[in-house]
């Protein structure tokens, strides 16, 4: 565990696999086969700085599973990071592929650095360099990085020439996310935030909820926040609280997410939009809202703040952001929870669109892409929410259920080699 007593993300993940897992009839053997990830890698990332010193950065890269597919999983810059939660992400990009049917397995990989104290060739050359040490693990057959927090269409460029100057020709399916112009998807950079609200809207109208006049408070305000807001907005949602790492904003009348997000390109943070009031970080939790989109770190509501959350809506856009101790509270308050792995599977659903699309050589429209993806989101949604309702289990686990099945089914077809 890595402080005190908290349980780590790892642990939590574990557990809640464990949990899901009690559930299905497989072999103990079977489980600990699922629980381990298949391969994990730390390299160390050595970078010149542009003042003539050396820097050493910590890095891995995790395969959890590829039953299913080749392993996928983004890649997080942030200092942080640490093996375990990497671990733990990895176990969730396997059981989310799963969940929403798509054929990969599970990855993630990680570098323990702050990319804004870098400048642009620092971080270029940090990426190379990582890439480089994780370059025979890699590729479009076997393990497909993708960005997470920190990382952006830039890095995925940057990883793809690495790695296409190693094999001598040009591998654009090493790679998702990556810029239009070098065979990405249409779609891909706003994919997560819209699953999102694809899962929102099908939560909304299983509990029989028609409009969308209701309020939105939403934490992190990066790629899947602040595409989130902005689709939530264009639909006549009320987006009235914003919160990223300098503070929140607040107003009871709405925020436009859009002059937020030019005014975050210029100030680096919400703190201080014009027209909404300035609030501490954590205040977040406390506001009124119908529906809250926790979009930033692990572990961020937890017992101390989630008895104070107002809404009726938790949609998980970031990865892992509720404790245990919280789900059982808001579970006890019957707020409904549209799990992780669930709510946050347009991302890798549209890294798979651009991975097919790379493969074809053959380019969807924007259009195509979108109605693609509300079909694998609502389909996963109505399958999870099928499982919550015939097992009399809350949707996370019967979120896990779902993905765990569908693993475990692979394993046992393919068999255990030799
Ligand atoms: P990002 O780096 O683009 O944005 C992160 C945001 O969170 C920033 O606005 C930052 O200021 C804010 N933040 C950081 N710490 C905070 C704190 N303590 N309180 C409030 N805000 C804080 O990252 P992203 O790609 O938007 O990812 C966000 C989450 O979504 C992560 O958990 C990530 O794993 C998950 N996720 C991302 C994708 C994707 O496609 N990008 C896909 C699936 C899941």
């Amino acid at each position: 565990m890595s402080v005190g007593i908290k349980k780590s993300v790892l642990d939590m993940a574990l557990s809640r696999l464990d949990d899901a897992m009690d559930n299905i009839d497989i072999s103990d053997g079977l489980k600990e086969y699922i629980r381990e990830p298949r391969k994990s890698v730390e390299v160390s990332v050595t970078v010149k700085k542009d003042k003539g010193d050396i820097e050493i950065y910590r890095g891995w890269r995790v395969q959890h599973n590829t039953n299913r597919g080749p392993a996928k999983g983004g890649i997080r810059y942030h200092p942080d990071t640490n093996l375990d939660d990497i671990k733990a992400l990895a176990l969730l990009m396997t059981l989310k592929c799963a969940v929403v049917g798509i054929p990969f397995g599970g990855s993630k990989g990680g570098v323990a650095v702050d990319p804004s104290a870098l400048s642009l060739r620092e971080l270029e050359n940090l990426t190379r360099r990582y890439t480089f040490e994780i370059i025979n693990i890699i590729g479009p057959e076997r393990d497909i990085p993708a960005p997470d927090v920190g990382t952006n269409a830039q890095v995925m460029a940057w990883i793809m020439d690495t790695y296409s100057m190693d094999k001598g020709y040009t591998v654009p399916g090493v790679v998702t996310g990556k810029p239009i112009e070098l065979g990405g998807s249409l779609g891909r950079e706003e994919a997560t935030g819209r699953g999102v609200v694809y899962s929102v809207l099908s939560a909304l109208k299983v509990n029989h909820i028609e409009t969308t006049d209701l309020t939105v408070a939403i934490q992190g305000f990066g790629n899947v926040g602040s595409n989130a807001a902005k689709i939530l907005y264009d639909l006549g949602f009320k987006i009235v609280a914003i919160s990223d790492i300098g503070g929140t904003v607040y107003n009871k009348n709405g925020i436009d997410p859009y002059k937020a997000y030019e005014y975050t390109k210029v100030k680096g943070t919400v703190a201080g939009l014009k027209d909404a009031e300035t609030l501490e970080r954590e205040e977040i939790f406390n506001l009124p809202c119908n529906i809250l989109i926790p979009a930033a770190l692990g572990n961020q509501i937890k017992a101390s703040n989630a008895g104070n959350i107002k809404a009726r809506f938790i949609a998980e856009g970031a990865n892992a952001p509720t404790t245990l101790e919280a789900d059982r509270i808001l579970q006890d308050r019957g707020i409904f929870i549209i799990p992780d792995i669930l709510c946050n599977a347009g991302g890798v659903t549209v890294s798979y669109f651009e991975w097919v699309q790379g493969n074809d050589s053959y380019f969807w429209s924007k259009r195509e892409v979108q109605l693609k993806l509300r079909d694998i989101m609502e389909k996963a949604f109505y399958e999870v929410y099928k499982i919550s309702r015939d097992r009399k289990v809350d949707m996370r686990k019967a979120a896990m259920i779902s993905g765990v099945s569908r693993v475990a089914e692979a394993v046992k077809l393919r068999g255990i080699y030799p």
